[in-house]
């Protein structure tokens, strides 16, 4: 048992007693007060993250983007209790900071120049490029803008695109005067500032992109007109000649019109070209092919075929050649005459009356199995403006409305060339100063051909007469001219030519003929009564003794890869685009010659 307490002792333990709840109650009421604390706190982040959302809304549906900005700039100073706020870019290339969207600045300036070395020796490039977003900006060098701006204190977010390069700024501050009116408390601003920043950032994204889009819908139906126009002045000049000749009897005027035509033909041809080079960039098929080339034969030819388009506009043109003769290179040269005849094309065209044109071959250095060279298109033309010098790569632009107006054109040559040079491992840089001219200009390396030199180069082979008496082709097209223009270009070649209209007609021939009686079929696409692929699959189904041999090549405007891809399904062999080049038609008779010697048959 215990012993009872005195009265004394109960009365010391009622006190200690007491004592420890008081104690409790005294803690109860600091942890209440610091749970009000806490739940006012979260109230104020509830309501602050509540006006976030609306403000996001609210920015979301703005109509463009100065009301997107000015939006933005509104939620700081309202969510944060803010004096002003600010929006900005930053272009790394000048050094500047250009103000967007500002609210309550003192400032009539809208770009602020930060002086390189200042910024560098304050370590302002890397604070900001600093991929870790900072919340609250000390560096002495935006003090200054910040000062300028009439703000004394503020906070930052840097926006960071997916490359982690910092490309704009958002800002709320308060002036020195005012700064007593306001709790400025950066580390409680921080983190929701962070998240308002990044939402807007984030819609900023969107609209730009959006904006980016219609841009560029705009870019290609300015393109299609640009193009339509580009298409009917050469269609013009061949119908209008075609007409002339037609109805002359001299034969110097005759001969006039078809070298006319014969011009106007090629330009219509490069400008399809261009535009199926810039399809199959955009589908991502566009390869380089690997051939041995000699850089002097290649600049010359260059050289011949633009020099009388300089001496038309009485202009000096040069081509400078640094490199030695003997040296043959490895290299797509028919994508590298592409890439310099564009470029000298735009200088002869955008250079006036007696201005001067030179393109410049040098050797930037070489080992033994390597050399890299330099090309630079250099004209004394109108230039180009310094905004505009990234513009004109982009497909379908132009430096501005008036060019195409002026100087024809679909915008399509640089962003080709500038692809070309890429696949080469090279860039395309333009210096040029308005009124004075523009200088083109990009490096490649090439591997060196050391193989001896062929005996008979490829040209030679060309030139040997092709004689193909005693084969049989058979041609299928339904339009009559095409069948003329086959028959026409291999008639020296004495090759017996049959024709069909359709592919049904081109069918019954090859199942009424003899096994071996066609070397092979030259058959068109797009036919009434039966197309050609249909006819090439029940040729292939057939019991002919051929059926399964007979070389059918596809002879067709159809050039997409879709299209080349639909003849090989259907069982052709190969496929020629028209207009025809009629090389290589005599190349792939000489193939089906050299497989099936025995074809001929009388
Ligand atoms: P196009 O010549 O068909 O318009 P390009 O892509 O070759 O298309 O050129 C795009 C634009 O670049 C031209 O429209 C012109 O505004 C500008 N440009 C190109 N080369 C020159 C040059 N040498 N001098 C001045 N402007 C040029």
């Amino acid at each position: 048992m215990l012993p009872e307490r005195s009265q004394e002792q109960e009365i010391e333990y009622l006190r200690a007693e007491l004592d420890s709840i008081s104690r409790k109650a005294a803690r109860s009421e600091v942890i209440a007060q610091s749970l009000r604390d806490t739940q006012h706190r979260l109230d104020l982040h509830i309501s602050k993250f509540a006006r976030m959302h609306d403000y996001a809304q609210r920015a979301f549906s703005a109509k463009d983007t100065q009301t997107l900005h000015t939006t933005i700039a509104e939620g700081i100073i309202d969510i944060f209790q803010l004096e002003a706020a600010a929006l900005f870019e930053i272009n790394f290339a000048d050094q500047q900071l250009i103000l967007l969207n500002g609210l309550n600045l003192e400032t009539e300036e809208t770009v602020f120049t930060l002086d390189p070395e200042e910024w560098k020796s304050q370590g302002f490039a890397g604070y900001l490029l600093s991929p870790k977003p900072q919340a609250y900006c000390e560096s002495p060098v935006t003090a200054k803008i910040w000062a300028e701006m009439g703000l004394s204190h503020v906070i930052v977010m840097p926006a960071l695109n997916n490359r982690q390069k910092i490309n704009g700024l958002i800002l709320g501050g308060i002036s020195e005067t005012n700064k007593d009116f306001y709790d400025f408390l950066p580390q409680e601003l921080t983190s929701p500032f962070m998240v308002y920043c990044q939402q807007m950032y984030g819609i900023m994204g969107l609209f730009e992109a959006v904006d980016q889009a219609n841009q560029a819908a705009h870019a290609k139906s300015r393109f299609f007109a640009n193009l339509s126009h580009e298409i009917r002045t050469p269609m013009n000049a061949i119908i209008g000649m075609t007409q002339i000749a037609e109805r002359s009897d001299d034969p110097e005027e005759i001969n006039r019109c078809i070298k006319q035509i014969n011009t106007s033909s090629k330009h219509l041809l490069s400008l399809i070209n261009d535009v199926l080079d810039i399809s199959k960039i955009e589908d991502g098929k566009f390869n380089l092919a690997r051939n041995a080339f000699d850089l002097r034969q290649l600049a010359e030819s260059i050289r011949n075929s633009m020099i009388q388009f300089a001496q038309n506009k009485s202009q000096t043109f040069d081509v400078d050649f640094h490199y030695p003769n003997n040296l043959r290179l490895i290299g797509d040269d028919m994508r590298l005459s592409q890439v310099l005849l564009n470029l000298l094309n735009n200088a002869i065209k955008f250079t006036p009356e007696n201005g001067s044109v030179k393109l410049d071959i040098s050797e930037f250095s070489q080992d033994h199995d390597s050399v890299t060279l330099q090309f630079a298109v250099t004209d004394t033309g109108i230039g180009i403006a310094p905004e505009l010098r990234e513009r004109i790569f982009k497909p379908f632009e132009q430096a501005d409305n008036t060019i195409s107006r002026n100087y024809g054109g679909t915008g399509l040559g640089l962003a080709i060339s500038q692809h070309i040079v890429g696949l080469m491992g090279g860039f395309i840089r333009v210096e040029s100063t308005p009124g004075k001219g523009s200088r083109f200009a990009f490096s490649v390396r090439f591997e060196k051909d050391n193989s001896l030199p062929q005996k008979k180069n490829e040209q030679q082979i060309k030139k040997e007469h092709a004689d193909f008496s005693g084969y049989k082709i058979l041609v299928a097209d339904d339009v009559k001219i095409n069948r003329l223009i086959i028959c026409s270009l291999l008639k020296d070649t004495h090759i017996t030519i049959e024709e069909a209209e359709n592919g049904k007609e081109a069918l019954e021939k090859i199942q009424n003929s003899p096994a071996g009686y066609y070397l092979l079929v030259l058959m068109d696409m797009q036919m009434p009564v039966m197309d050609g692929c249909t006819a090439t699959r029940m040729i292939r189904a057939s019991q002919h003794p051929d059926a399964k041999i007979l070389p059918i090549i596809a002879m067709t405007a159809n050039v997409f890869k879709e299209d080349v891809q639909e003849v090989l399904d259907a069982g052709m062999n190969g496929h020629i685009g028209k207009p025809v080049d009629i090389q290589i038609v005599l190349d792939t008779i000489k193939k089906s010659i050299k497989k099936y010697p025995a074809k001929k048959i009388f």
